[in-house]
């Protein structure tokens, strides 16, 4: 498989390990507010790569890490006169609940960072044996970007322009660099600490991501992502840590950024009013929707998120399922029961394939997608010749490439009332009673489902 690797800049071949498991792990949520959409463009589009993999006979082992430490968090637990605690746990719950909603099931292992001390403490030490960390009395210890000599070769900078790096929790006027970064900072009125031989403290940011893939994944591992805002600080930090404390070079081989996702054009914030939670989403929509609309976008490219993006992927489900049903429909009704013929195998077996191509190139779902599209559309005026056999060929050639990607399509039952409805009506046009039979089909439209009279019979869908 071809995946663009952020590190080179270039799409580089990924094989199958034959005798160990692949090793991914994304960075998870800082729980400290409600997820919002863009958190879970991301997400989505990790989940789907993962189950493509395994689908496709990858054995892989996927790790996430929960921020349930941090400025944020301390901060709001201040404000709202709480415990840091109750906030992160909180907003851990609710994480958990999107993601279930979502259909988000494949993360193997979530690790907190509070559950990790010692292994944080660990890795801190080590730099410090190494040169690599220095203390600030009263304040903190601090990772000396100048003296890892690789500093700034994923976001392709130098230590000397890395002061943009600097958050709050990385803030002291005696750091030797502008862009040093705190490790472990000492304790301080109402922020929680953890007694250790280093100092009561709290951990930095960016070491808690490389103490808990050093315990889980080791020393090395094959694939890091995250969002693209966090290229930097956060993963050239990662890589600093990781490959100052090992010697091991390269720490990850391959660095996964999905782009942004922006509404209406602009970055969603709580100040501009576009800030939408992932809990409002879906109150209003499936889960499937937002995996579409993730999907139906290049990974690496931002998405700007409108109403009629949604719209489009509502619709674009919509049209899947129609075409299932339509499926299920001819197995039902016809009555050709002979094999597949060659034809629709043919055109079945060229479009698994070209899915197949697009996927493994960088992964690109919009032209799997895409594909998906085109083999309905090659289809549909063959829809009702279509042996019985055939239903079952193509309906398997759409939903297993979806299900690669995480989607669960549900087809609809028709109520016993509207099928009641659309036999009377059927009744009426052999009858040739024409008005009571347009009667009937408004009646039926009224009640949310519609009718095709086909050369099977009459099919009726939910509108
Ligand atoms: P956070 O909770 O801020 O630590 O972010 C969790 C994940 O969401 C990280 O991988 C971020 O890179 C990602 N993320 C944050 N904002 C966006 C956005 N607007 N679009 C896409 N991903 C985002």
């Amino acid at each position: 498989m071809l995946l663009y690797n952020t590190l080179s800049g270039k799409k580089e071949e990924l094989k199958k390990p034959t005798n160990r498991t692949l090793k991914i792990f994304v960075c998870g949520p800082t729980v400290y507010d409600y997820p919002h959409i863009g958190n879970f463009r991301t997400f989505v589009f990790f989940d789907s790569f993962v189950k493509y993999l395994r689908l496709n006979g990858w054995r892989v082992f996927y790790l996430q890490n929960i921020t349930d430490v941090d400025d944020k968090i301390i901060k709001r637990a201040n404000e709202e006169k709480i415990s840091w605690r109750s906030i992160s746990k909180k907003f851990e719950k609710i994480y958990h609940s999107d993601e279930k909603k979502l259909g988000i099931s494949s993360v193997d292992k979530y690790a907190r960072a509070t559950d990790n001390i010692k292994e944080i403490i660990k890795q801190t030490k080590t730099l410090i044996a190494k040169g690599y960390a220095y203390e600030i009395e009263n304040d903190g210890i601090y990772f000396d970007i100048s003296k890892f000599k690789d500093y700034g070769k994923l976001s392709k900078r130098t230590y000397l322009d890395a002061e943009d790096s600097v958050s709050r929790i990385d803030d002291s006027l005696n750091k030797r660099n502008k862009g040093d970064f705190a490790l472990w900072k000492f304790s301080k009125p109402d922020e929680p600490e953890w007694p250790t031989d280093l100092g009561a403290g709290r951990p930095g940011w960016h070491i808690e991501d490389t103490a808990l893939s050093g315990k889980y994944l080791g020393e090395q591992y094959d694939i890091h992502g995250g969002g693209i805002d966090l290229k930097f600080p956060h993963h050239e930090a990662e890589i600093a840590q990781a490959e100052a404390s090992s010697g091991k070079i390269p720490f990850v081989k391959i660095w996964m950024h999905p782009g942004h996702l922006n509404v209406s054009g602009k970055k969603m914030s709580k100040s501009l009013g576009n800030f939408i939670t992932m809990e409002n989403f879906l109150s209003e929509h499936e889960g499937n929707v937002f995996r579409f609309l993730v999907l139906s976008h290049a990974y690496r490219s931002p998405i700007n998120y409108t109403e009629e993006t949604v719209e489009n992927s509502e619709n674009a489900l919509k049209s899947i399922r129609i075409f299932l049903e339509k499926l299920d429909f001819v197995a039902e009704k016809t009555k050709n029961k002979k094999s597949e013929t060659e034809e629709i195998n043919k055109i079945t077996a060229a479009s698994g394939a070209r899915i197949k191509d697009v996927l493994e190139d960088d992964f690109n779902t919009p032209e799997a997608i895409g594909e998906i599209f085109k083999l309905m559309s090659a289809l549909e005026g063959k829809i009702w010749n279509l042996t019985k056999k055939d239903s079952y060929s193509v309906k398997k050639s759409i939903v297993l490439p979806l299900a690669s990607l995480g989607f669960y399509i549900k087809t609809d039952k028709i109520p016993l009332k509207i099928k009641r409805l659309s036999e009377k009506r059927e009744l009426s046009r052999t009858n040739k009673q024409f008005v009571q039979a347009d009667a009937l089909r408004n009646k039926i439209k009224e009640l949310g489902y519609s009718i095709d009279d086909t050369p099977l019979g009459c099919f009726v869908y939910k509108d």
